[in-house]
């Protein structure tokens, strides 16, 4: 069975791409049996751009079909902030806590239409050599709540209001958004490449 890497240590990337992607026969793993594979540094400006340097860095490395995945939380009325940056919007890397701060202090004087917000995920397939072979994007469109809503979820999930719903993504059980979410939609436009790979 081929195996496909998901070049991330994000546990729940990998459970958001078997849950969607595992009935493929296909190998899914995350980066936890490759623990010498290198940093990738997200140097990009663009989801693309950064998905792209960790499918094709990775995959020459591991000797494997890799797939890159980046993402983040994009508000127009913010210039399309904290987008690339939504792992570090407040400094350091992957605190949510303080993330969310900043979002709510430099969305306090917005209202209505302007507190849309879209996340988006790109996701790149690269195959054993480096070589790209698919790249796809994901988006999921919402609005950014005034204070904190609900315990699930990751990141902004909190203050991401689905209009739909009428709930946030830290309220909403973890089946909805699996289905609906930006990664979702991403590795549902990789399937039929994937597809492809499980039929070699
Ligand atoms: P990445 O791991 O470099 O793709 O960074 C993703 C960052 O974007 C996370 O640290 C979160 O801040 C944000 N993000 C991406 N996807 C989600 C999501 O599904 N929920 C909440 N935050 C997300």
């Amino acid at each position: 069975m081929i195996r496909v890497v998901i070049g991330s240590r994000n546990k729940k990337k990998l459970k958001e791409m078997v849950a969607l992607l595992g009935d493929l026969n296909l190998e899914f793993t995350d980066l936890t049996p490759y623990p010498d594979a290198p940093e990738v540094e997200e140097t990009a400006e663009t989801f693309v751009g950064n998905a792209t340097l960790k499918a094709t860095q990775l995959a020459p490395v591991l000797g494997a079909w890799v797939i890159g995945e980046d993402s983040g939380l994009c508000v127009p009325a913010l210039g399309g902030a904290p987008g690339v940056y939504s792992a570090r919007y407040a400094g350091a890397h992957g605190d949510d806590q303080a993330n969310n701060d900043k979002l709510l202090r430099e969305m306090a004087h917005l209202e209505g239409d302007a507190r849309a917000a879209y996340y988006v995920s790109t996701a790149v397939l690269a195959d054993p050599a480096g070589n790209v072979v698919a790249s796809v994007e994901g988006r999921c469109h919402g609005v950014i709540v005034t204070e904190r809503r609900g315990a699930g979820g990751f990141g902004y999930d909190p203050l991401f209001l689905v209009p739909e719903y009428g709930q946030t993504f830290g309220e909403l059980p973890p089946e909805v958004k699996q289905r609906m979410s930006h990664r979702a939609k991403a590795f549902a436009d990789l399937r039929p490449a994937l597809e492809e790979l499980a039929r070699r």
